[in-house]
């Protein structure tokens, strides 16, 4: 049957891209539909319990930025709250929430229920309805036709995916969950590159059977950090901590000892892992001369016993995993709940999609999330916002919108992605980004919230909580650029002992708080009242203190902008261009860009080796 409602949005797949992508593409006003195999997993956390982390909090922040779900559904549901690289600069820095899966699921669940032009509908999707390389529609399981303008398909691990239990393997989408095979084979059947990618997940544990004395307690931060810019501390369930436990060389004897059990060593699974995230036997086969790993043992959630033993993912079989449990200290008595297993499953080839992630093959067709090769919820949610965002665009007839490299880390994933492609699971790192300093967790908001609201995404609440924390900036800023702090004063005496020497001359509080010693909380108080705002606060600081290094990347990205027109030579020899890698050399001769900017747009030529073709430009005349 055909269903008699239109829909402008299909967003196939109920998972971290799929939620974000219904959501988006419903704020934006268009008619959504959200077809899942179960309402039940809407949002579900397939592997790890947590959210954030290294350049994956920029993600979530980004996604926060311009209203989606991610960050929000994290301070409803974080039982475990940390800042990882405290102690380092602001680029890298990185909040990262232990998250207990069923609060999170209901988190992201309720926020979808609730959300006006959005409509849920259970059923597994087996086929496309493609009329003249179009999308117009797709068909479920039993038949029944649901007609739309644009179709955004999220649908993770599950395209041909099969498990791997040791040599045993077995159809399905992860744990628990049927594959989508009639739709990867449709999916084959279309013009796309396809190939197969790898990943896994650790066992299970009971907490009533560990031993936590024996394991190093690590509990979240003091003050609690919190996810969204319009999330608080209050939201928070109870906090607990985390442990840390250790592989030993008696682990690592047993790994050894059954790696002709392993379904990667023994050339059964072809797909490629993930190198950021591997399975212990990988990380005992390649780090052959480390005695011990860390594990870092997670609580599943508060309502729960289940542990997640974060470290260990494997795909060994149950009864070596039993044995590689239960060698390790503290957990010599454990039972394991559910074991672990990888699943190897089909992507396609992001290099055959627009910056919009629109298909260049089918029209209207967009994807989303590890469908296109990476790994993570936060990729894929940042994904997923993205494709709903430009499905609902396309379906309102507004022209489609992207973000660039040096606006946000959404922007470095996408051009990643569709110049480079990847051979293995991507996953996001401050490293991938030229940008970092601009691109902080903390200033999401400042960078996108303000094109969030244009583009319709960002309501009324969160507009005005963002007016009044860029208001408060620039006041705050102003008063410390204005206000000043003379030697021989009581506030100019009190500075010198924070800096033991006497002030030379007259200071303003912004001078002050650009000195290395002096913090926010030093300076702000000297003359006047401080904002007892601690976003604000924490901006206000990190301007000022990395003024020059931010005015230095901006000067950089406004300079590649200009030059965008430039026009490169017929006859320019790359061979002859210093300090450019043999294979971007190779790329550039083969395509023989006419401008800078076109250059910069060749799959592999990185912003750096642009700016190296600049300087050689400029030489040369
Ligand atoms: P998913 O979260 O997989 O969601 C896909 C959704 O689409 C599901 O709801 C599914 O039911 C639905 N669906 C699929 N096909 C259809 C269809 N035809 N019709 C209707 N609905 C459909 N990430 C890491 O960062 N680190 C790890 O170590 C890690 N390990 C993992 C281990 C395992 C075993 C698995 C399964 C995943 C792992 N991940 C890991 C990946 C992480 O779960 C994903 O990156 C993330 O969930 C991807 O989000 P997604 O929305 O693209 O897909």
């Amino acid at each position: 049957m055909e269903y008699p409602d239109r829909f402008q949005v299909i967003v196939i797949g109920g998972g971290h891209a799929g939620t974000e992508a219904a959501l988006a593409s419903a704020r934006s006003g268009a008619r959504t539909l959200l077809l899942t195999h179960n309402i039940e997993t809407l949002g579900q956390m397939s592997c790890n319990p947590a959210i954030g982390g290294i350049g994956k909090s920029h993600l979530v922040k980004e996604i926060d930025a311009l209203g989606g779900a991610m960050a929000k559904a994290t301070d409803l549901a974080g039982i475990q709250f940390r800042v990882l690289n405290s102690r380092k600069g602001p680029a890298v820095r990185a909040t990262r929430a232990q998250a207990d899966r069923i609060r999170y699921k209901a988190a992201i669940r309720g926020m979808l229920e609730n959300q006006p032009n959005l409509t849920l509908f259970q059923q597994g999707v087996d086929d496309l309805v493609v009329e003249n390389d179009t999308v117009v529609g797709v068909t479920t399981q039993t038949g029944i036709r649901f007609m739309a303008d644009t179709v955004v398909l999220c649908t993770g691990t599950f395209l041909g995916g099969v498990i791997h239990i040791g040599l045993d393997h077995h159809a399905g989408g992860r744990a628990g969950d049927p594959p989508a095979n009639a739709l990867a084979q449709r999916l084959r059947a279309l013009p796309f590159r396809v190939d197969r990618l790898k990943t896994g997940t650790p066992p299970r544990i009971d907490a009533k059977s560990v031993d936590f004395s024996r394991l190093e307690r690590q509990p979240g931060d003091t003050p609690l950090p919190v996810m969204s810019y319009l999330g608080s501390r209050e939201q928070h369930p109870r906090q607990v901590d985390c442990h840390i436990a250790h592989t030993n060389e008696r682990t690592h004897e047993i790994i050894f000892a059954n790696l002709d059990r392993s379904p990667m060593y023994s050339g059964v699974i072809e797909g490629v892992g993930p190198r950021y995230c591997p399975s212990i036997e990988d990380k005992v086969h390649r780090f052959a001369d480390k005695t011990s790993h860390q594990v870092f043992v997670e609580p599943e959630g508060l309502d729960t016993h289940e542990l997640y033993p974060n470290g260990i993912s494997t795909s060994l079989p149950f009864d070596v995993q039993l044995q590689v449990v239960r060698s390790i200290e503290g957990l010599e008595n454990a039972h394991i709940t559910r074991p672990g297993y990888a699943i190897e499953y089909d992507f396609f080839d992001p290099r055959d999609l627009k910056h919009s992630l629109e298909t260049k093959f089918i029209h209207n067709l967009f994807f989303a999330g590890q469908i296109n090769g990476t790994t993570g919820y936060e990729e894929a949610g940042a994904q997923g916002l993205l494709a709903g965002i430009n499905a609902a665009r396309r379906a309102q007839g507004e022209s489609l919108w992207w973000p660039r490299r040096d606006e946000a880390y959404l922007g470095v994933l996408v051009d990643d992605l569709i110049t480079m492609g990847t051979q293995e699971p991507y996953r996001m790192f401050t490293s991938r980004a030229e940008y970092r300093l601009l691109l902080r967790e903390d200033n999401a908001d400042l960078r996108l919230t303000a094109t969030g609201r244009e583009l319709g995404l960002v309501d009324d609440h969160r507009w005005s909580a963002f007016e009044t924390k860029r208001d408060k900036i620039e006041k705050e800023s102003a008063r410390l650029r204005a206000t000043w702090i003379q030697p021989k004063t009581e506030a100019g005496q009190r500075v010198a002992e924070k800096l033991g020497q006497p002030l030379a001359r007259e200071y303003s509080l912004m001078d002050l708080l650009r000195r290395p010693e002096l913090g926010y909380a030093d300076v702000a108080s000297l003359k006047g009242e401080a904002v007892g705002d601690e976003p604000v606060a924490e901006q206000v600081e990190i301007e000022a203190k990395y003024e020059g290094y931010i005015a230095r990347q901006q000067d950089e990205i406004d300079r590649l902008r200009r030059h965008e027109a430039t026009p490169l030579p017929e006859s320019l020899d790359y061979a002859r261009v210093e300090g450019l890698s043999n294979e971007i050399r190779q790329k550039l001769e083969q395509a023989r860009p006419q401008t800078l900017g076109q250059a910069g747009r060749i799959s592999g030529v990185t912003p750096a080796a642009v700016s190296i073709l600049l300087i050689h430009l400029k030489k040369r005349r």
